[in-house]
Parts: structure tokens; C-alpha cells; sequence
């Protein structure tokens, strides 16, 4: 009886812990159309969706809805014209066969006129790097697809965090890298937009690092684990996984253009190996990804409680039972938010499993860093 009441408390604090699905909100709201020359007919879409929206119930009709792609092969890409005609050698953007979400506002005879943001590669001859354009392609190529009813993805470039979606509700919170691109290196930027998990590609080598669990959405962009490197002991012989080189910028920026993905987990179980087990591969996973241009992060309310370990624990947390903490030293001790720059709070620093909000100078970094 004992043990039930305390499973029933934990259950509790735990729903309550979660309470807050999207904790960083926007000073003030974009939408991906809002600077479109035209606009679609629907009811409600991806392109009329606030990017930072915290309401689960529009999120989650977003992520269910059907996609529209183009048909090829997923390492193909189609260049879209300015104009419908097929002798216009003028092009506004690059989209990826297969796996890339195209918004259809109208057809013209056997065009197409769509947007979405341009998927070019380094080299590419059109030079549109992740901006967003509208023109026309032949309207044989488009082509709708289900989506998968339980799990959703949204990526979000200004908090730099993964949300995982379950049936109509955020289900857990996960720190990321997408690409950081330097004026030298436009192409590294991650196009935002909508997207589907169309393979399971596994272990991949990225120069020295190895990025393990890839999951194909754009072309060579992959969700994958946060990369490691193999260090041999010379001694044993053995090999071990080291990850801090690439570990510590989860949160930021940092990538060549795919989602580095944490390898701790969640307080609901989640990291990179989770999402390669349990998302579905047929109907495929909607992953929506929000742009970060014009986007300013406001600060979280003073009051959002946080947690910590009094224990010597050097780390603040958002969940009581964050599962990177021994268990004898759970539930963790609520303090808050705009206690955080007081002692003894003020050397903690946030925990990788459980995504807890940045500090206010790490928030204006972000703003700083994430606006091209
Ligand atoms: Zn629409
Ligand atoms: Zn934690």
C-alpha cells in the first residue's frame, strides 16, 4: 500500500514536472509565410503555424497531416523555376526528392507553383542556401504521402531542441546541434521546413568523427547521435566511444547541416537510440523544422521551477527526476529560475539529459549566434 501511494506521488510529480511542454517562448511570433508573395488556401498548415508554437493540439495537427514531396530518389534534387515554362533557366531554389515537404498554393495548366526552403548543396549552381523561395515545377512530379498517426518530430533552430510528439501531446525534450553556417560556408545551414524520415542509414563517418543511427530527411542532412570519437587503449587494445569534443555545443549550433542528437536520456527514457528504435518507418515520421531568421527568445518566467542535488550535485535540471542523478538522491529540490544567478545555484550548470532552459547570458548568446 505503501509502495502504491509513493508510485501514485511519483506519477504525480512527474505529470506536473511536464506540465510546461515548451518552456522557451518567442519575444514575438513569425510564421514560415509571412513575407510570401502568395498564400495558400488551407484551413491550417505548417506555413501559417507560428514557429515556436507551444500549443500541442496545432502542433500535433501539423505533424499528422499528409505531406506533399516530389517524386525521385532520396539523394535527388529537382531545381525550381522562376517562371512555368520549361525554357526558364531561372532558378529560385532546390528541392530534395522523397523526404521534403513542398506547400502547393496553386496550379497553372502542368505547373505547379510551391515553396519551400531551398535544400542546395555546396556546389550546387543555384546559389539559395536554406532560404525560403516559391516557383513553379511540373505538376506530375508532386505526390502525396500518409504520415505516421503516433510520433512527430519538431526541430526548433533558435532553442536548439528536439521535441518528440506522441499521440496529440509533447513527449519529451532533447538538446540538438543543426548546422552553423559562416559566410565562407552558407551551404551548412539547415533548411527548415517539412520533412519525412525516409531511411534508417546507420553508422556514418563526418571527417574524424563518427555520427552512429543516421536518419535520412534532406538529402545527406541526418538525425543522428551527437558524433564520437574512437580512442584506443594501448595498452588493452580496446577502443572506447569519447563524445566530449562534440557534446558540449548540444544546445548551439555547431554541425555541417544534419541534427546532432543527445545521447543521454530524457526523464521519459529518450535519446537518439530511442528515436531509431521506436520511430515508425511505414507510414513515415513527420519532422517539422523551424526557421530562425528574424526570431528572438524571450526569457523564461522567474518563477519556472528548476532542480537541483544539494548533495554536491553540479548540475540544474528540469525534471525532480532527471535519470542522469543516482536515484538515492531523487527527487531532486525545487528552487527556481530567477534564483539561478544566487548562491549556491549560481556555479550549477544545466544538465544534458534533461534540457533544462539556459541562463539568461546563454539566451542572449543564442539570440546573438542564431541570427544569420
Ligand atoms: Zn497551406
Ligand atoms: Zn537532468
Amino acid at each position: 500500500m505503501k509502495r502504491l501511494a509513493a508510485l501514485l506521488l511519483f506519477l504525480m510529480m512527474t505529470s506536473a514536472a511536464m506540465a510546461d511542454p515548451l518552456p522557451m517562448r518567442d519575444a514575438y511570433f513569425h510564421t514560415p509565410n509571412e513575407s510570401s508573395e502568395r498564400l495558400c488556401d488551407h484551413d491550417f498548415c505548417f506555413w501559417q503555424m507560428n514557429e515556436g508554437e507551444t500549443d500541442e493540439s496545432l502542433v500535433w495537427e501539423v505533424l499528422t497531416q499528409p505531406i506533399t514531396v516530389l517524386k525521385g530518389g532520396q539523394k535527388d534534387q529537382i531545381r525550381v523555376r522562376a517562371k512555368p515554362d520549361a525554357k526558364c533557366e531561372e532558378y529560385v531554389g532546390v528541392v530534395t526528392c522523397d523526404s521534403q515537404g513542398v506547400h502547393v498554393l496553386a496550379q497553372e495548366g502542368d505547373w505547379s507553383l510551391i515553396e519551400a526552403y531551398s535544400s542546395a548543396v555546396e556546389g550546387s549552381p543555384v546559389k539559395v542556401w536554406a532560404e525560403h523561395f516559391q516557383g513553379y515545377v511540373k505538376t506530375e512530379l508532386l505526390q502525396e504521402k500518409e504520415v505516421d498517426q503516433e510520433y512527430g518530430i519538431v526541430i526548433d533552430k533558435q532553442q536548439q531542441r528536439l521535441f518528440v510528439y506522441k499521440e496529440g501531446h509533447l513527449f519529451s525534450t532533447l538538446l540538438c546541434s543543426t548546422g552553423f553556417a559562416k559566410k565562407s560556408t552558407p551551404f551548412n545551414e539547415t533548411p527548415a521546413g517539412e520533412y519525412i524520415i525516409v531511411s534508417w542509414v546507420g553508422l556514418f563517418p563526418s571527417g574524424d568523427l563518427q555520427c552512429d543511427m543516421g536518419l535520412r530527411i534532406n538529402k545527406g542532412i541526418m538525425i543522428h547521435e551527437v558524433p564520437h570519437t574512437l580512442k584506443v587503449n594501448e595498452q588493452t587494445g580496446e577502443t572506447k566511444k569519447d563524445y566530449s569534443h562534440c557534446e558540449r555545443y548540444l544546445g548551439e549550433k555547431a554541425s555541417h547541416g544534419c541534427i546532432r542528437v543527445q545521447k543521454e536520456l530524457t526523464p521519459e527514457g529518450v535519446n537518439q537510440t530511442w528515436l531509431w528504435r521506436n520511430l515508425s518507418r511505414k507510414p513515415c515520421t513527420k519532422v517539422i523544422i523551424w526557421d530562425d531568421v528574424g526570431r528572438t527568445l524571450a526569457y523564461p518566467d522567474d518563477d519556472y521551477p528548476l532542480y537541483y542535488n544539494p548533495n554536491k550535485g553540479a548540475n540544474y535540471h528540469s525534471s525532480p527526476y532527471c535519470r542522469l542523478v543516482r536515484e538515492k538522491f531523487l527527487p531532486l529540490t525545487e528552487f527556481t529560475y530567477g534564483e539561478l544567478d544566487e548562491k549556491p545555484f549560481s556555479k550549477l550548470t544545466p544538465c544534458p539529459g534533461c534540457a533544462p532552459m539556459p541562463r539568461r547570458e546563454k539566451i542572449d548568446e543564442i539570440n546573438e549566434k542564431n541570427n544569420r
